[in-house]
């Protein structure tokens, strides 16, 4: 990834899914701009990201209207062009993340597909201004989008439209050399994960249910994101690839 610009949206803390992606590229020298939702996020991913060679930390909030044109515009100002981006962001009510799924109001499920899914396609608009030799953009998904799983509820749906995105940001993007692909992860413990709840549960059932008998880490979601946003994928978009260590494919486990 040497002499490749990418931008990283949704890194909070060393538990991020984030964190995990940008080491993997880190060890592959590209160079790393990277969001920040407000500014208390900024100057703890300042200290987290000291070590990156030539990072930047841009404001922005993807529920605020503009926020993105405006990162977008300031990237293009600063450096110009864009070969990748990861989106690794998402929210819902934690109220709303136990309990039925029919309890969702109105506000909470507007506001979890605001900024989970329509910042993605925001995101995708934006990037093809930037990524003008062609790119891959790469989203983070989960599984409880194709079969139920116990209160992830309103994040299901919102992850649902997301992949119905990949494939048609993919289907407009094609023509510009732009791939856009999706990792489904299997569980892991950050901050987003810890408002879903029992899920200590989700992760010890996935880790049960997995053929290798362990959990997904950071780092196997970050090696493969970047074989995804390099140019040994340049046949793959509009993908959802499942970095779960194998629990998806199993239907009934005795
Ligand atoms: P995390 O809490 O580390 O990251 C979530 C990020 O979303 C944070 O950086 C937060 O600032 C950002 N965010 C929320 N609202 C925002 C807004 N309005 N504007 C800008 N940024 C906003 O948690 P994570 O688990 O690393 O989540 C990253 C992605 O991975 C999410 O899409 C999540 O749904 C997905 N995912 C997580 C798991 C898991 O088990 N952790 C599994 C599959 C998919």
């Amino acid at each position: 990834m040497k002499g490749k610009t990418g931008l990283i949206m949704g890194l909070a803390n060393k538990f991020s899914i984030a964190y995990g992606i940008s080491e993997s590229l880190k060890n592959r020298e590209a160079d790393l701009i990277f969001t920040s939702q407000t500014e208390y996020f900024k100057n703890k991913i300042s200290d987290i990201v000291s070590d990156f060679s030539n990072h930047e930390i841009l404001l922005c909030d993807v529920s605020n209207d503009g926020d993105i044109d405006n990162l977008f515009d300031i990237i293009s100002s600063k450096i110009g062009r864009l070969d990748f981006i990861v989106h690794s962001l998402a929210f819902s009510d934690k109220n709303e993340l136990s309990g039925k799924y029919y309890d969702t109001s109105r506000s909470n499920f507007l506001n979890a597909m605001n900024i989970s899914c329509y910042s993605f396609t925001e995101v995708c608009r934006n990037a093809r201004k930037l990524m003008t030799d062609g790119g891959s953009i790469v989203t983070l998904t989960y599984y409880g989008s194709e079969k139920v799983v116990p209160n992830y509820n309103v994040m299901a749906l919102a992850k649902a439209a997301l992949e119905t995105s990949v494939r048609y940001l993919a289907e407009d993007l094609g023509e510009f050399g732009i791939r856009v692909n999706a990792i489904s992860a299997g569980p892991i413990k950050t901050l987003a994960a810890s408002g879903v709840g029992e899920f200590s549960k989700i992760l010890e059932y996935e880790r049960n249910r997995s053929p290798m008998k362990r959990n997904v880490t950071q780092k196997d979601i970050g090696e493969a994101c970047a074989f995804l946003l390099s140019d040994m994928s340049s046949g793959i978009t509009g993908e959802i690839l499942h970095v779960d260590c194998g629990s998806n494919i199993i239907g009934v486990k005795f």
